[in-house]
């Protein structure tokens, strides 16, 4: 476990928020946007490390092309599914439920930054509204805790949340998060005492943690990794393809490979979403399939994630790679990012 000089709240506190801000800190100009900028300092730190025109740097630095009118505010249909302003239920047993609307970074290529970030708020969690939903489906046995980032919430308020969700009977428990590589000291004793008491009112808990890149995993993550490894819950990771920031095998190949080695399986590789004000992030799907089939070549199927899109219009994730997911035409992708037919002549 780090020793806690700063608190993750301090780092909080002193975040970048402003073009102001991040020309005097990064001594550059930026383009202004219509999106909200917050940069905890240390992350601004190591974006200063890498060059403002670094992997990391793109991820989180305003860009003129987020100007750009193209693409969709609600890319992946969350309004069709969402029954309360805390709940989204798209897929028959599991629910996605809204803590807060609020993250400890703002993503550029974020698929909900038309609808967030405009509302700098912690939400008062409605669990009347979610007692009486679930109620109504008994078929829900995992939950699962977005936003925003659940993380956001102190432990106090996390543990009430977890309480209220014990007491509904709900078996499993997820939550997704980009706190633990955002801001690593936010993994404190305390926390590590909530889940571990978590880990005993639920059958399963799960933490997705997201990010993109290598240069993400920095030593503190793997610190606080080396201990949080050993709780009895689950750790996944999600990461998302995006064109100029890790649209090329090696960095996924370190990426995927340097998270198994920490005890997280890689989950999920998201196909970029179409949304408004990220669509330079957007990348063609012949182009991640071929990239996905190569990286198969250099890591093994364990640290393999799922390549998955979601289809426009609240239809929810396919798999990209599978031949399932579209019409199949007898030709497969082998190795070498060539089509071959499957069937003999
Ligand atoms: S942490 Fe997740 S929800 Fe928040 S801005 Fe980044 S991608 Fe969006």
């Amino acid at each position: 476990m780090l020793s806690q000089t700063i608190t993750w709240q301090d780092e909080l506190k002193t975040a970048l928020r402003s073009n102001e801000e991040l020309e005097a800190f990064f001594e550059t100009s930026f383009a202004k946007t219509d999106y909200p900028i917050f940069i905890p300092t240390q992350l601004a730190s190591r974006i200063k490390q890498r060059g403002i025109d670094s992997a990391l740097a793109k991820q989180f630095l305003p860009h003129a092309d987020e100007n750009n009118k193209g693409g969709m505010l609600d890319p992946i249909g969350d309004h069709a599914y969402s029954p309360t302003k805390q709940i989204v239920h798209r897929y028959h047993n599991r629910l996605l439920f809204f803590p807060t609307s609020v993250c400890p970074v703002q993503c550029r290529y974020c698929f909900r930054k038309n609808e967030l970030h405009h509302n700098d708020e912690l939400f008062k969690p409605d669990f009347e509204g979610v007692r009486t939903y679930l109620s109504a489906h008994p078929e829900v046995d995992e939950v699962i805790f977005s936003g925003g980032d659940p993380l956001m919430l102190s432990n106090e308020k996390l543990e009430k949340c977890f309480d209220e969700f014990s007491k509904l009977k709900v078996p499993m428990l997820r939550l997704h998060t980009r706190m633990p590589v955002i801001m690593p000291s936010r993994l404190d004793q305390d926390f590590v005492a909530l889940i571990k008491k978590a880990a005993t009112q639920f059958e399963l808990i799960t933490i997705v943690i997201h990010l993109n890149h290598v240069d993400e995993i920095t030593d503190e993550f793997k610190t606080v990794m080396k201990e949080l490894r050993l709780l009895p819950i689950q750790w996944l990771s999600q990461s998302v393809l995006l064109k100029g920031v890790n649209d090329n095998v090696m960095t996924l190949k370190d990426l995927f490979l340097g998270l198994v080695k920490m005890g997280i399986k890689p989950y999920y590789l998201h196909h970029p979403d179409q949304v408004r004000g990220g669509m330079h992030f957007w990348l063609d799907i012949e182009d991640g399939r071929k990239l996905f089939a190569a990286l198969r070549n250099y890591i093994p199927g364990h640290a393999l994630p799922e390549y998955v899109i979601d289809i426009p219009g609240g239809h929810g994730k396919t798999p990209l790679l599978n031949p399932e997911g579209f019409e199949f035409n007898g030709q497969l992708l082998n190795k070498h990012g060539e089509l071959v037919s499957y069937f003999l002549n």
